[in-house]
């Protein structure tokens, strides 16, 4: 691999997504964002569109629900659903990931026998997905517990004692299917398989894989899934999350928030409850519409973009990062905490290094690169191949080389202050 700048600027130059760029708000040319996979960047239609919604809000008042938004969940959802391979009716915008996670895992164990008391998920999974675990265990009986699978080594999930882990007394199987830390990205068919096999179901979290990897839903048969649309949909601060549950499990399943977006008839305004059976049954007030609406500006540049030249994108873009790792940061100390194996790797990177907090706030406070921190020692590298160059990763590694070279993030603390990134 040539490790000279005028290769970064040739991939540049032969990119067939690189003019997706313009299509975002980059107040700061020079600024080298790299945490896309956190808070995605605002599209140019965003800013276009929050003014709209402002106009409508002022002149059409109440009229603007009939008018635009009571079925604004159901029709980005079904956007939604073309990034993550699903049908039309079978993904809709609610809530938070988290808020999401407990209504799908209460729904599915319900669902079950309830010999089947386990919840099976691994130690890779983002913390808030297991805190709401353990509290759907508390609220569905003592007998109900999670088993937490570990990994080897931090980085790899442990995919196959998760299957052999699988048995008659599994209610559930939730994972992320991109994890957070690492970017380990699971063979989703295989597990979807085992978990069949056995009679259980499995929720998949797609928080860090919608909009980075190409997620099959329908073709690998999963049950549930759940996920964020502020990170590579692009959808806005905190927007909200979404929502699958397959076709033919809506009308079983019960939602534990059930309200009247979820009834049938909900302007009849009976006082009995009389759940819908489609993707509607999970939704369960009022849609969020200034964290919903942007959504779909972002889902639209990804489906013009198209999955598979992102995914492209992004192998080629991870492959030269590390290329480029092997050459001048692995003899500086730094160690890659992600997947060689293209196929188990998503869209960031992560680094450790014994001095990875101070050359972080480096990063950030010297040099107008902006990565994130995860504990213990990763820097970690989201790339976003709709916004992010090859320049961009040959700058940021030439700066990390430099930094440990030069002593440059002495300078910083090496106290880690989680709230700064
Ligand atoms: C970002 C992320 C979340 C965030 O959940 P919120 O409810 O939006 O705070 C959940 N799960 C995973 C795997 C994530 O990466």
């Amino acid at each position: 691999m040539q490790t000279d700048k005028s290769h970064a600027q040739q991939l540049d130059a032969q990119d067939p997504l690189a003019s997706f760029r313009d299509r975002f708000v980059i107040p700061d040319q020079s600024l080298i964002y790299l945490d896309g996979n956190s808070l995605g960047r605002m599209p140019k239609a965003t800013k276009t569109l929050l003014e709209e919604i402002q106009r409508t809000w002022s002149d059409r008042l109440i009229r603007s629900w009939g008018e635009k938004y009571i079925h604004i969940a159901q029709k980005i959802g079904a956007k939604v659903a073309q990034i993550v391979g699903a049908r039309a009716d079978e993904v809709v915008i609610a809530e938070s990931t988290s808020v999401n996670l407990f209504k799908l895992a209460v729904a599915a164990v319900r669902h079950l026998s309830p010999s089947r008391t386990k919840i099976i998920t691994d130690d890779l999974n983002f913390p808030s997905d297991i805190y709401i675990l353990d509290g759907v265990c508390k609220l569905l009986g003592d007998n109900y517990e999670i088993v937490v699978i570990e990994s080897e080594d931090g980085v790899h999930a442990p995919a196959q004692k998760i299957i052999d882990a699988i048995d008659d007394t599994t209610a559930l199987v939730t994972l992320s299917h991109t994890v957070f830390k690492s970017s380990y990205t699971y063979d989703m068919a295989a597990i979807n398989r085992a978990v069949h096999a056995a009679g259980a179901l499995v929720l998949w979290d797609l928080s860090h894989a919608a909009g980075s990897v190409p997620v099959a839903l329908n073709e690998t048969n999963a049950d549930l899934a759940i996920g964020c649309t502020y990170k590579y949909l692009n959808g806005g601060i905190g927007s909200n999350a979404f929502l699958y549950v397959r076709r033919d499990l809506q009308g079983k399943l019960e939602n534990p928030i059930q309200g009247w977006f979820s009834q049938e008839r909900m302007f009849d305004f009976d006082y009995k409850y009389t759940p819908r059976s489609n993707i509607d049954r999970f939704l369960t007030g009022t849609p969020n519409v200034l964290s919903i609406a942007p959504i779909e500006i972002g889902v639209d540049l990804l489906i013009e973009a198209r999955m598979a030249r992102i995914r492209e994108k992004s192998l080629a873009q991870t492959d030269y990062l590390i290329a480029l790792y092997d050459q001048l940061l692995a003899p500086l100390g730094y160690q890659l905490n992600s997947p060689r194996d293209k196929a188990r790797r998503g869209s960031h990177i992560s680094l450790g290094h014994p001095a990875g907090w101070q050359i972080t706030q480096c990063l950030i406070e010297r040099m107008n690169i902006i990565p994130d921190f995860r504990a213990p020692d990763n820097i970690r590298i989201g790339i976003t191949p709709l916004y992010t160059s090859f320049v961009e990763i040959h700058m940021l590694v030439m700066r990390l080389k430099q930094i440990v070279e030069e002593g440059l993030y002495l300078a910083f603390s090496a106290e880690i202050d989680p709230t700064i990134t």
